[in-house]
């Protein structure tokens, strides 16, 4: 397999930010240290790799109803929300790559990372309303509201 659909995973895997020191030496350095330039220069020199972005939102009981529905969506590289979707979002976006047989390469598929979430790491496909459903009750009240909660 190319070294460097290697390299797109791993960046892929840890997150828009998450990559490591070494790691980011290869990186395209943006102009400013700003988040939203760095996340454009990935996203470009990605896109022949990237399916789209997925919507993460926080598991816990303070996420925000915008972001508890939005957890788990994924929208097209260019087009779609995309966090933060109110004032002190903690939601990110990550990027989806293509699988191996999409890129017409043979190869291992990376096996399902997990999440945080207040009570600890989940698997990564745990939407937030799957991951609440397993929650006490004062939790799923708090994250609803009591209005919700009723429902
Ligand atoms: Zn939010």
């Amino acid at each position: 397999m190319p070294a460097r659909f290697h390299r797109y995973r791993v960046y892929a895997k840890r997150g828009w930010l998450g990559f490591s020191g070494r790691k980011s030496a290869d990186f395209p350095k943006p102009r400013t240290g700003t988040r939203k330039g760095l996340n454009t220069l990935v996203r470009q020199a990605n896109e022949d790799v990237l399916a789209g972005v997925q919507w993460v939102s926080t598991l816990d009981d303070r996420t925000m109803p915008i972001c508890q529905n939005r957890d788990g969506m994924t929208y097209e590289l260019n087009g779609g929300p995309r966090p933060p979707a109110h004032p002190n979002c903690r939601s990110t976006a990550i990027p989806i790559t293509r699988s191996w047989e999409e890129l017409g390469q043979d190869g291992d598929e990376i096996p399902e990372g997990t999440r945080a979430s207040m009570d600890g790491q989940v698997p990564r496909s745990v939407s937030f309303y799957e991951w609440l459903k397993k929650q006490p009750e004062s939790v799923q009240r708090e994250a609803l509201g009591p209005r919700r909660f009723a429902l």
